[in-house]
């Protein structure tokens, strides 16, 4: 168990891991590749992968209550509201696959819900190791984004130019089409960076008083980003 820092509450901690788990925050504008970083390093490491947007998506396309409220935000690219995503993430850290750790991606997205991790962290007597900030010009997230096309059924995305399928507009994973997401269309993807300057960005000084970002050039491709973040992370992974 690691010490606490006496500056922060909730108490986060400085230095190095003690490879009991990896807990790290991925954050970013949308289209930075959080969620394709998120995916390898959770593979790597063993450690769970918690996307708010996978789970709500999911939501959405089983139709459960909570998907049919969550749609209509998702769909004009603005925030569902944080009683919901807070939820959702609660009950995923309890899930005994988050024993080894975890990668949380695309939450918290505001000061509520990075305060309310704070809060069921320290109520589980746990901390986060790292918070990494990915960031890449706004040029290429636009270009990311408007190119980006998902399989619905399994989630796997690919690219149109940087990462196409083998057959066109077909998963290479599971042979279902793929679509556009509705929260990828120009108009949303305008809407999703505002709300991201307005509301998440805040959360890259919120952490870094706590001494927890770790600023990542994500500009490279998949492969180069892969191998620093993973540099970075090691010192994290359970021994
Ligand atoms: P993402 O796949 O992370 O880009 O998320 C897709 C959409 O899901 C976002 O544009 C939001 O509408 C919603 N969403 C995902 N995570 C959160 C969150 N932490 N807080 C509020 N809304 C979220």
């Amino acid at each position: 168990m690691k010490g606490f820092s006496a500056r922060a509450w909730p108490p986060f901690v400085d230095g190095a891991g003690d490879g009991e788990s990896m807990r790290v925050v991925f954050l970013g504008a949308p289209g930075v590749g959080k969620g394709t970083q998120a995916d390898r390093i959770a593979a790597q490491y063993h450690v769970a992968k918690i996307s708010t947007g996978d789970l709500l998506r999911e939501a959405v396309r089983t139709r459960t209550t909570l998907g049919l409220e969550a749609k209509s935000y998702m769909d004009q690219g603005g925030l569902v509201p944080d009683a919901v995503v807070i939820g959702l993430v609660r009950e995923k850290l309890a899930d005994p696959s988050c024993a080894n750790g975890f990668v949380l991606d695309g939450f918290p997205r505001t000061v509520p819900q990075a305060e309310a991790l704070g809060t069921v962290l320290v109520s589980k007597g746990i901390t986060l190791d790292r918070v990494v900030n990915f960031q890449v010009s706004r040029e290429d997230v636009v270009r990311r984004l408007s190119g980006r096309r998902s399989c619905p059924k399994c989630q796997a995305t690919f690219h149109l130019d940087f990462a196409p399928s083998k057959m066109d507009g077909i998963c290479d994973r599971c042979g279902e089409p793929l679509v556009q997401r509705s929260d990828d269309r120009r108009e949303a993807i305008e809407m999703r960076l505002k709300v991201y300057d307005e509301q998440t960005a805040p959360l890259v000084r919120y952490y870094d008083e706590r001494q927890l970002l770790f600023p990542m050039d994500a500009s490279g491709g998949v492969d180069v980003v892969f191998g620093h973040l993973s540099q970075e992370l090691a010192q994290y992974q359970a021994i």
